[in-house]
């Protein structure tokens, strides 16, 4: 945020002040070109120096090598949740999916479409405020597996990848909210995808990380636009990409890399998260509502001990300009985002905050 206000929106969400202003620059005047980012052909020059960068700049942040391809797609990581199974899974073909809250839910429905599913493992019954790990996979059946690494709504994360890493079966991973925010071995993975609009950049993009060996496998005939292989062919200009989102996301690449990299984003992520839930546990006016072992660094999900509580503190955030803290429907309470471009001082505002309310109520 760019006026005082701390933001702790989950998306679209918080980017680095660096970025807005040179942004907002790009469309002034795009690198002294006397032309408006928002006006030049996507085959130019001056915008292919922007494409590649961010392509080569993920590669080198991610450590990616030369078998997984980077592209820079439309239609939002929601796309994704069909693209994959029409790219992946056979008809006659069974993919492993796991159900561990909105976003994976809404994958194994899209996936349906196009072959069978084995949900092998959810926590629904638990309103999602935990992750399960007594699935099953198996390598002869599953042509892949398909994680949710963070589970935005419900502020669930895997911490530790082994089990899908280690299963054989190749690992799908929905990263919309916790890629670039930790150090993976992201090589493991068959297919990443992730809406642009919380770690990467500004919404209208999303980003596919895919093996190139996993692709060209299944019978159906696919739509070019569908095929993750015509993209590859066309550099993610197979027709007039998102230029603005995806200049975004490289000017955001960019300062990360100039940040030092995920591990740098990593170690602040860790201590922003911390302080976060130290504070939620530290104070019996909170509660945090998901298991300990299964916490995301990137959304803390909590609730306070009555609604009535909540609507207070909720109004108290709005007046000293604690932005997008509400949590979701299905979980109430609330829901602080904490990406990359979060300083330390917006969680030390709020985790203050909840404390002088604490002692107000206590
Ligand atoms: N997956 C996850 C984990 C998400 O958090 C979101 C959106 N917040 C989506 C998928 C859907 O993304 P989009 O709105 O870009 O389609």
């Amino acid at each position: 945020a760019t006026s005082g206000k701390h933001n702790f929106n989950s998306g679209p969400s918080i980017l680095p002040k660096e970025v807005f202003e040179e942004a907002a620059q790009g469309v002034l005047n795009f690198n002294g070109s006397g032309l408006s980012i928002l006006e030049i052909g996507h085959r130019t020059k001056l915008f292919g120096a922007v494409i590649e960068e961010a392509i080569a700049t993920l590669k080198e942040l991610m450590q990616l090598d030369s078998e997984h391809e980077v592209l820079f797609l439309h239609g939002g990581a929601s796309t994704q949740f069909f693209q994959v199974p029409m790219n992946l899974l056979d008809g006659n073909a069974v993919a492993a999916y796991t159900d561990t809250g909105i976003w994976g839910s809404k994958a194994i429905k899209e996936a349906k479409l196009f072959g069978s599913v084995d949900v092998v493992c959810s926590s629904k019954a638990e309103n999602y405020t935990y992750l399960p790990k007594n699935f099953v996979l198996d390598k002869a059946k599953h042509a892949y597996v398909h994680i949710t690494s963070n589970e935005t709504v419900y502020g669930t994360q895997w911490h530790d990848l082994s089990p899908f890493y280690n299963s054989g079966v190749p690992v799908v991973a929905d990263m919309s909210s916790d890629i670039l925010s930790r150090q993976l071995d992201f090589n493991r993975f068959d297919l990443i995808y992730a809406g642009a609009q919380k770690n990467i950049g500004a919404a209208g993009v999303n980003v596919v990380v895919v093996n190139k060996r996993c692709l060209g496998k299944v019978t159906r005939a696919l739509p070019s636009m569908m095929d993750y292989r015509a993209h590859i062919e066309a550099s993610s200009l197979l027709n007039t990409p998102p230029v603005f989102a995806i200049y975004v996301c490289m000017l955001t690449l960019r300062w990360l890399k100039n940040f030092g990299g995920i591990a740098a984003a990593e170690k602040l992520n860790n201590q922003k998260a911390e302080l976060m839930y130290q504070t939620v546990d530290a104070l019996p006016i909170f509660k945090g509502t998901v298991a300990k072992e299964d916490r995301s660094t990137m959304n803390a999900c909590f609730v306070a001990t009555n609604e009535e509580l909540e609507k207070e503190f909720l109004a108290l955030c709005e007046k000293e300009g604690m932005v997008g803290v509400k949590g979701y429907r299905t979980v109430g309470g609330f829901r602080v985002s904490m990406y990359n471009a979060l300083p330390l001082e917006s969680v030390k505002a709020m985790t203050d905050l909840m404390k002088h309310f604490a002692q107000t109520k206590g």
